[in-house]
C-alpha cells in the first residue's frame, strides 16, 4: 500500500490510473470468488471484459441494502457478499505471479489465509433496519489500521497527541477504527467504552488528568460530555480537536459546542459499515478525504445515473481493494452536496473528496395523527431541526398510541429540556410552532427536567442515545 503523503498528492490522472488498475484486478481475479456479484453480472449479461475502467462501472446496475438483507428463502444472504475462494478457484483465477511470490516469501497456505479468511466482524448500526454482518480478513484489518493512520495524518494528529476515545465498545466500525488507528500510529489512548462503560464523570476526569488533546465520540454523546464539563466548570486547556464519528453532525450541534469551547476544532468523519472504513475532514470546512486506492465513490441522481462532478447526489460505493465482505455500486442512502477531484483548498491533497454536507435520505414514517388520513413524516428531519435550536438543551421524539390503545390514533411527542429549565413557559410553544411549520405536523411538546431526559435518552446506559423512539409496537 502506497505511502499516504505520496498517494494523497498524486496528479488526478495517476489517481485514476490506480483506480482503473485496481478495478480490473478485482473484476478479473476476485469477482469469481464473490457469489453475489458473479451472479449479478451474469444476470445482467455483463462480461468481466466489459468493465475496463471506472466509467464502465455504470453498466453494472446499482445494489442497495435490500440486496444484502436476509430473506426467507436465503437467510444467509450477507454470506453471498464475502469473497470465498476455494483451491480450484484460486488455481483458475488468482494471479500466478502472486502465488509464486507467496510461495517464495513464506507459506502459501498461510498467505492466502491471511488474505481471505474472515476473522473479524462488524455489524451495521442502522436505527430501524436489521443488522448486517461485514467481515474482515487479517489483510483487511491491516488495511483498517492503515486507513486509521491516514485519518490521523489528514486530521493533523501527531504521536505526541493524547486521545480519549468515547465510542462504545461494540462490534461497530467506529470503535475499531479508532483502536486500530491509535495502535498503528503509536498514540496514547484511553478507550473508555463511552457513557455505558466508564461513565461521563470518569471520562471527564480522564480528559483532565491525562491532559488529553483529542476527544473522539458520537456527536450526541460528545455534546453531552462537553455540556456536562461546562456545567461543572471544568477546563481542558490542552484539548485541541473533537473528532466525531458514527453519525452525521448537524451544523446546529457543531455551533453549540463551539459556543462552549471556541478554541477546539471540530472535525467529523464519515463512514459506512459497507465501506469498511471512515474518511475524515482536514479542516472544519473541508470535505471528507477518500482513499482512491481502496474504493471508487460516485454520486447518482434519483434515477441512479451518475451525476457530473460537483453536483449533488446519493453516495454510491465500490470496493476496490478489500477482501472479506465487499460491495460494488452500493447505494448508501446518504445524500451528498458534491464530490470533487480538485485539490483541497485547505491541505492541498488531491484525493477525491465528498462534500461535508451529507444527510441521510428521508426516512418517512406514516403516522395516523387524524381520522382523515395518514401523514408522512420525515423522522431524519428532526436532527438538524432540533439540534439547531439554541434554546434546546436535549430532545427526544416519541411516537405513541393515544392512551396506549392500539386502535387509537398515533401521537407525535417531542420531549424537550430547554436551557431555561423545566418551568419555562415559552419554549414549548416555540418548538410546537417551529416543528409544525418545518415538518407540516403538529407535535405534542412536553417540557422535561434535563436529568430525566438524559436518563430517558440512555446517555449513560445505551450504546447510542435513543433519539427517536417508536412505542407503537
Ligand atoms: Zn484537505
Amino acid at each position: 500500500m502506497k505511502n499516504w503523503e505520496t498517494l494523497s498528492r498524486l496528479p488526478r490522472r495517476k489517481i485514476e490510473n490506480i483506480q482503473n488498475k485496481k478495478l480490473r484486478f478485482f473484476i478479473k481475479h476476485l469477482l469469481p470468488f464473490h457469489p453475489f456479484l458473479r451472479d449479478h453480472l451474469k444476470k445482467h449479461a455483463i462480461k468481466p471484459s466489459d468493465i475496463q475502467n471506472t466509467g464502465d462501472l455504470q453498466k453494472i446496475p446499482l445494489i442497495s441494502k435490500q440486496d444484502i438483507l436476509p430473506t426467507e428463502n436465503i437467510p444467509d444472504k450477507p454470506r453471498q457478499f464475502i469473497l470465498q475462494p476455494d483451491t480450484a478457484a484460486i488455481k483458475k483465477h488468482y494471479p500466478k505471479s502472486r502465488l509464486i511470490k507467496y510461495m517464495i516469501t513464506g507459506n502459501l497456505h498461510e498467505s492466502l489465509e491471511r488474505e481471505f479468511k474472515p476473522i473479524h466482524i462488524h455489524f451495521t448500526t442502522g436505527r430501524s433496519s436489521a443488522q448486517i454482518p461485514f467481515l474482515y480478513s487479517a489483510r483487511d484489518l491491516a488495511t483498517l489500521a492503515q486507513t486509521g493512520s491516514r485519518i490521523f495524518q489528514t486530521a493533523g494528529l501527531a504521536k505526541e497527541d493524547i486521545v480519549v476515545n468515547a465510542f462504545p465498545f461494540a462490534p461497530h466500525l467506529a470503535f475499531w477504527q479508532v483502536q486500530k488507528a491509535t495502535e498503528a500510529v503509536g498514540i496514547r489512548c484511553l478507550h473508555t467504552g463511552g457513557g455505558k462503560i466508564l461513565g461521563t464523570e470518569k471520562i471527564l476526569n480522564a480528559l483532565q488528568k491525562m491532559e488529553a488533546t483529542i476527544l473522539i465520540s458520537l456527536p450526541g454523546y460528545g455534546y453531552h460530555l462537553v455540556k456536562e464539563a461546562k456545567r461543572q466548570g471544568r477546563n481542558f486547556p490542552k484539548l485541541r480537536h473533537i473528532i466525531f464519528g458514527g453519525e452525521r453532525v448537524s451544523p446546529g450541534l457543531r455551533e453549540k459546542i463551539k459556543g462552549m469551547f471556541p478554541d477546539v476544532t471540530i472535525l467529523s468523519t464519515f463512514a459506512s459499515t459497507e465501506a469498511k472504513t471512515a474518511w475524515v475532514q482536514c479542516h472544519e470546512e473541508s470535505g471528507y478525504h477518500l482513499y482512491p486506492d481502496l474504493e471508487f465513490v460516485e454520486l447518482v441522481d434519483e434515477e441512479g445515473q451518475r451525476v457530473k462532478e460537483g453536483q449533488p447526489g446519493e453516495i454510491v460505493y465500490t470496493a476496490l481493494d478489500w477482501r472479506g465482505s465487499t460491495v460494488m455500486r452500493y447505494r448508501t442512502g446518504d445524500m451528498c452536496a458534491g464530490l470533487t477531484y480538485e485539490p483541497c483548498t485547505h491541505c492541498g491533497r488531491t484525493t477525491p473528496r465528498l462534500h461535508y454536507e451529507i444527510e441521510r435520505k428521508s426516512e418517512h414514517k406514516e403516522l395516523r395523527l387524524s381520522k382523515v388520513k395518514g401523514e408522512l413524516v420525515n423522522l431524519n428531519a428532526f436532527y438538524p431541526l432540533l439540534n439547531g435550536m439554541k434554546e434546546i438543551d436535549e430532545w427526544q421524539v416519541e411516537i405513541r398510541k393515544k392512551d396506549n390503545d392500539v386502535f387509537e390514533l398515533d401521537e407525535l411527542h417531542v420531549n424537550v429540556a430547554c436551557v431555561h429549565g423545566e418551568e419555562c413557559t415559552a419554549c414549548d410553544v416555540m418548538v410546537e410552532e417551529y416543528v409544525a411549520r418545518e415538518l407540516a405536523v403538529r407535535p405534542v411538546v412536553n417540557m422535561h427536567d434535563r436529568q430525566l431526559l438524559i436518563n430517558a435518552l440512555g446517555m449513560e446506559s445505551e450504546l447510542k442515545e435513543k433519539r427517536i423512539v417508536d412505542r407503537r409496537v
